[in-house]
């Protein structure tokens, strides 16, 4: 079985051939760290997460680029109005979003390019567009992207390019913008005295200014793999289903305008969207919910991972408060067989041959255009079923622990609920045990009667030895 995937360019599910195997080159859009991101940017992230995970499970060498986008028009906006720099603004979000990335166990990408860290690279592009007559300074200052210049403009999100060629000479300056006026697309913003009070704007041949949004993913992709790898194509390109217009037409069309390849990236990868009651969820609709606050709801990363393994890539995914306890308890059902594995070290044979069952079924779900709930299918039908064995005194088989450990390293990275939530555990209970004994000391025989009862709630005994109390799991 080869990896295929879907491919929003051809609308098709592809086998996957990198163009220099082993290495697979990834660009995926990263957030725009005006505010904390959301599950619903995390939905994204996890995805790629994913896919990366796979790639590199089934043999790849991924050079991983994701960036982070510290200059735009919400960001200079949000920085204006709080009157403050736009590094100020971003900084600790930046912070905020590489430790929701580890809570949620998402592998750092091999580079996490800042855009205001590449400008350079920015104006360099500039400059080549417009050498090439495809870009013009127009009478406001801006430097924008002449669309009829590009004949595939519209393929990958499908426009109907001959309407776009008698559309006129409309121009668009914001970085948002819909199919329905597609039009030349601003590169280079010219600076605005809000620009410059922020600390957005920057020297270039063609005037001050600051790069528009889709040029920056464009700019940082192709410096930083043609200074790895001098390649000017990528293999895979990511991001939500939200950015395929105009955001990665816009990057498809000045990327390749500018290296004269007929592609940007040879696939594209979209993730739907995570919702809340039918609607995206979404900053703007204020329903969002941040990776931190679930954190400190104490809901482990696993869970969270597992409730995002619930769906297919390409299909939306609801959110709610029912689909969030399954998952937690499916995250707890893992962590306890991993327990189990590790407490009953063995041979078996029936163990062994169940697992290389599960594995080729997870390996085949996995190939087929990342089908992740296929897959997570399969490994919870294989802890009932090693769940059983175990029940009937078959021992953990260390080649099923080799290959539970390959598929939720692939799903998890580790399984928090077992390592974690034992240690959380173990810290609240030793807590409750300390304000034990200063209730008994003080004689506040309700409230240590009180304790014990809920340390029984949370399965645990507690006995009172001459030597202080102690106490174990019921
Ligand atoms: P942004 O920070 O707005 O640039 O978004 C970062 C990433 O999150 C992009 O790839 C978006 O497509 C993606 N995204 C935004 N909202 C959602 C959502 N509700 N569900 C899934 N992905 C999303
Ligand atoms: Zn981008």
């Amino acid at each position: 079985m080869t990896l295929r995937l879907f491919n929003t360019l051809s609308r098709e599910v592809e086998p996957f051939e990198p163009l220099a195997p082993p290495r697979v080159t990834v660009y995926s859009c990263g957030p725009t760290v005006w505010n904390y991101a959301h599950i619903g940017n995390f939905r994204t992230f996890i995805f790629v997460d994913l896919l990366r995970r796979w790639l590199e499970a089934s043999g790849f060498s991924v050079f991983h680029v994701m960036n982070l986008t510290d200059v735009d028009d919400r960001i200079i906006k949000e920085a204006t109005a709080k009157g403050v720099g736009i590094d100020a603004l971003v900084s600790p979000y930046v912070d905020a979003f590489r430790e929701d990335c580890e809570y949620l166990r998402i592998r750092p990408a091999h580079a996490q390019p800042r855009a205001t860290e590449h400008v350079r690279a920015m104006v360099d592009l500039v400059q080549g567009l417009l050498d090439k007559g495809v870009a013009y300074r127009g009478d406001d200052g801006s430097v924008y992207f002449a669309i009829q210049r590009f004949p595939a403009y519209g393929r990958l999100s499908r426009l109907d390019t001959r309407e776009l060629k008698t559309g006129g000479s409309g121009r668009v300056s914001s970085d948002e913008y819909s199919k329905e006026n597609a039009q030349d697309f601003v590169l280079w913003k010219a600076a605005r005295s809000e620009d410059e009070a922020v600390g957005a704007a920057w020297d270039a041949p063609f005037g001050r200014g600051r790069p528009g949004w889709h040029l920056e993913c464009s700019a940082m992709a192709l410096s930083l793999i043609g200074d790895k790898y001098g390649a000017k194509v990528l293999d895979i390109h990511t991001g939500g289903v939200d950015l395929i217009f105009p955001h990665h037409e816009d990057e498809i069309a000045q990327s390749c305008a500018y290296t004269g390849e007929s592609a940007f990236a040879r696939f594209w990868l979209h993730g739907e969207f995570l919702q809340i009651r039918g609607a995206k969820m979404s900053k703007r609709f204020g329903n969002i919910v941040t990776a931190r606050a679930l954190r400190e709801d104490g809901v482990d990363p696993g869970a969270i991972r597992l409730l995002i393994c619930q769906a297919h890539y390409r299909q939306p995914l609801d959110l709610t408060d029912e689909a969030l306890e399954a998952a937690r308890e499916g995250s707890r059902r893992l962590g306890e067989l991993d327990r189990r594995l590790r407490d009953r070290p063995g041979a078996s044979d029936q163990l062994a041959s169940l697992a290389q069952e599960t594995d080729a079924k997870v390996a085949a779900a996995l190939d087929d255009d990342l089908n992740v709930p296929r897959a997570m299918g399969q490994v919870f039908e294989f802890v009932r079923d090693a769940n059983r064995l175990l029940d009937r005194g078959e021992k953990a088989d260390p080649a099923a622990v080799a290959l539970w450990e390959r598929w939720t390293k692939t799903l998890f990275d580790v399984l928090p609920s077992a390592r974690e939530a034992d240690a959380a555990l173990a810290s609240r209970v030793e807590a409750l045990v300390a304000e034990r004994a200063t209730a008994k000391k003080t004689r506040d025989f309700a409230r240590a009667d009180a304790i014990r009862a809920e340390l029984l709630a949370l399965g645990v005994v507690v006995e009172d030895t001459p030597a202080g109390t102690k106490w174990r799991l019921a």
